[in-house]
């Protein structure tokens, strides 16, 4: 099975930017109930798109104060665990980050382990990608930031 996640942040100074469960030093970062990791949210969203399980708003409410703050990766804990339940296992997961700045490619092979640590996968089947919106658009204008991921699922 293949599931897709998406996910968008406004970016706003003086906030902190954690993208695939990195801290990323930079002048503006992510507004949000939680640490504002759309790189892991939309991982959450492709891990339980995969399996029709709902989306992330279903399983972690933004209204709800037990998320405020919290580390998106424990999200993606209960969605692993959530596809282990269900006698599944991940094969690969590919995720593509869109946002100006700053440069993520010294980042990204952080990232790819910090993934792969959370969803127990070997390094080579985790895939992280950067590019910009080419200045155009409010990704373009520093205003926010995207994330695409794919993965596949199946029976363990
Ligand atoms: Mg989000």
């Amino acid at each position: 099975m293949v599931g897709f996640g998406f996910d968008v942040h406004r970016l706003e100074e003086g906030r902190r930017l954690v993208l695939g469960g990195v801290e990323i030093p930079s002048p503006h970062g992510t507004v949000a109930h939680s640490d504002g990791d759309v790189v892991l949210h939309a991982l959450v969203d492709a891990l339980l798109g995969a399996l029709a399980l709902g989306d992330i708003g279903e399983h972690f409410p933004d209204t709800d104060p037990e998320w405020k703050g919290a580390a998106s990766s424990q999200f993606v804990d209960h969605a692993v665990n959530l596809v282990r339940e269900q006698g599944c296992e991940i094969v690969n997961v590919d995720c593509t980050l869109v946002l100006e700045s700053p440069k993520i490619l010294p980042y990204k092979q952080a990232m790819r382990e910090r993934i792969a640590e959370m969803c127990g996968l070997a390094l080579y089947r985790v895939s992280v990608k950067a590019t910009t919106s080419e200045r155009m658009g409010y990704v373009g204008r520093r205003e926010g930031v995207h994330a695409f991921v794919i993965c596949e699922v199946r029976e363990a």
